[in-house]
């Protein structure tokens, strides 16, 4: 395939604003592509050139890319810049300077451009942001208007598809078996493997049975398995009978694989974090009895002396690209395992909780940095409370309770693992985390930044669509409206993005991106939100759920991606909990 005809396809998939379409688009596009080029493509439909576990980045920043620009159509750097600042978008810019001179047909292939992108971001050394431009502008030399337009999104990291995983999966089920609804049969390995061009290039070349038997590989992060809500203990005994109770820490989630001396470590939505926690790399390599190992952790600022945890806040600043090691040193972490999931060859997500935790305790060196989970097996709830309520008492969130028997279920949230928090009666006692999807623009104090209020959404994972929840114009500090201005320019469309589904229209869309932490007093049904909301059998709409009183917590865009947003599910679940306590 060439570059020209996949960059047509991106130019229909960018133009849709409906999901249904987007699957039909990628289903014809991914029908064209031979087993040799779905992988590359599968990955540059998502604006990358791996996948997004990798930290391969092309490592071209705007100022860099502007160059290239430069060079390839005779400008200079800073007319470039200037026309990004007035279009916000690099895509159109080139469009602009590239009317301007020449529009030609060009036969290179998405195998070429694949390549060179690669070649990019190994480019290493003395020079290196140079040879990076060259290399790029020779590239967009070569190209038509169109195509030009998308490559040089790509290193920019915003192509602007507005497409997510699972509409991926739709879109190679619905290529292979003329049925988006078989996309479940690819779940499984997307869940083992989090590797869609892995899975593309299976399929495409050894068939379903190949991908079926897709294992879990050290270096490739596992989707996380996650938590249910109940009110409280006595209803969690009720419902779970005996369970495995382990604390609940507040910090962010590690996987850490072990590959001999080789030690990756992953956040929660995937990304390979290895570089910024060196103390956690030394603790695997020095504690880990393995040769090759998965673990699943939680790490968090801790001092073992006062067997203080520190809160979320002081933990969080340890999510940064620079000055690692110094701030290793002033705030180190620890790990606290609490699940195992392959070692040595084998993997354990198929073995019930009792033996992972058995083989878990076997297999850390105590001690150290990382420290295995304290459970322990209860079955009435007077001393899950009590357990509970000391664990509160630490400072902790509360406690996570397990069942037993369970596997580990990558990917899914269901009733094998369940959350239990402080019960603050009134309140919801959990926050939840929104994404913003667009803005209205409001009067009088705010006009400085525009918007009056924020209109937000949830995530509805059947549908892979965003539903809206609430408006949210109160609680945000004059900085964090700049920060959110500064954030979603960047993001700003014309058009609803496909996969919104929202009965408002703001004044501006932005594509789903930016996460949220919201509290609220109070959930409650609203016809105007499309959160829960569906057509009955009568045809008629049943209300969505919307957020009395919303107001900002925090920013989670750093440890959450869009799809890792609550779901529209877990926020009837938590309607349903509120009238329970
Ligand atoms: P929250 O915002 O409340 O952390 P979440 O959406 O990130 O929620 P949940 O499924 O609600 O995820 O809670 C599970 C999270 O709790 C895990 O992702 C993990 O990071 C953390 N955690 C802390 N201690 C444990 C534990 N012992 N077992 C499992 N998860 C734990």
């Amino acid at each position: 395939m060439t570059f020209q005809e996949l960059s047509l396809f991106f130019e229909k998939l960018e133009v849709t604003a409906s999901r249904l379409t987007l699957i039909d688009i990628l289903s014809e596009l991914f029908k064209k592509s031979a087993k040799e080029e779905i992988q590359k493509i599968v990955y540059l439909t998502q604006g990358r050139i791996a996948p997004f576990f990798e930290a391969t980045e092309i490592g071209m920043a705007e100022k860099n890319v502007a160059e290239a620009i430069a060079r390839a159509y005779g400008s200079s750097k800073a007319e470039v810049l200037k026309f990004y600042s007035k279009l916000g978008d690099m895509g159109a810019v080139v469009t602009q300077l590239n009317s301007k001179s020449r529009t030609q047909s060009s036969k290179i292939s998405v195998k070429e451009v694949f390549e060179t992108l690669t070649q990019i971001a190994k480019t290493k050394g003395e020079g290196t942001v140079e040879k990076r431009a060259i290399l790029f502008s020779e590239l967009l030399k070569k190209l038509d208007a169109n195509s030009a337009k998308y490559l040089v999104r790509i290193p920019l990291g915003n192509l602007r598809l507005g497409i997510g995983d699972p509409t991926v999966l739709d879109g190679l089920a619905k290529a292979k078996f003329g049925d988006k609804s078989k996309r479940k049969l690819l779940e499984g390995a997307y869940n083992r493997t989090s590797d869609l061009g892995l899975i593309a290039e299976t399929l495409w070349r050894e068939g379903l049975g190949a991908v079926l038997g897709l294992k879990i590989q050290v270096g490739k992060p596992i989707r996380s398995e996650l938590c249910e809500r109940l009110p409280n203990p006595e209803k969690a005994i009720e419902k779970m009978k005996v369970v495995d109770v382990q604390y609940k820490y507040d910090g962010f989630r590690v996987q850490i694989h072990k590959d001999g001396e080789k030690v990756t470590m992953f956040s929660r939505n995937l990304e390979n974090m290895t570089h910024m926690f060196p103390e956690l790399i030394k603790g695997t390599l020095e504690q880990v009895k393995a040769k090759t190992a998965i673990l699943d952790t939680e790490a968090l600022a801790y001092n073992p002396d006062s067997e203080e945890f520190l809160p979320f806040q002081e933990t969080t600043k340890r999510r940064r690209k620079h000055n690692i090691e110094e701030v290793a040193k002033e705030l180190p972490l620890k790990a606290f395992v609490f699940d195992l999931l392959y070692k040595d060859g084998k993997s354990y997500i198929d073995e019930p909780l009792t033996k992972r935790l058995e083989v878990l305790k076997e297999t850390i060196k105590e001690d150290g940095i990382l420290i295995s989970t304290k459970t322990q097996t209860v079955s009435d709830s007077q001393t899950l409370s009590l357990i509970l309520e000391d664990a509160i008492s630490k400072g902790l969130e509360g406690v996570v309770i397990k069942k037993l028997d369970s596997k580990y279920e990558a990917g899914a949230r269901n009733f094998n693992w369940v959350k239990l928090k402080r019960n603050s009666s009134g309140e919801l006692n959990d926050t939840i985390d929104c994404v913003i999807l667009g803005y209205v623009m409001g009067k009088g104090k705010r006009t400085a930044f525009g918007a009056g209020a924020l209109l937000v959404g949830v995530y509805d994972d059947k549908k892979d669509e965003f539903v809206t929840v609430s408006k949210i114009g109160t609680g945000l500090t004059d900085e964090e409206w700049i920060e959110i201005k500064i954030k979603s320019e960047k993001l700003k469309v014309k058009n609803k993005p496909a996969r919104v589904n929202s009965l408002i229209s703001p004044s501006v869309w932005v594509e789903p991106k930016i996460v949220i932490e919201v509290l609220a007093d109070e959930i409650t049904r609203s016809p105007i939100h499309t959160a829960g909301a569906f057509i009955n059998s009568s045809g008629e709409r049943e209300p969505g759920y919307a957020l009395r009183f919303p107001r900002l917590v925090s920013f989670r865009s750093n440890d959450k991606k869009a799809e890792d947003a609550t779901t529209a599910r877990e926020l009837i679940e938590m309607y349903k909990l509120q009238n329970k306590k």
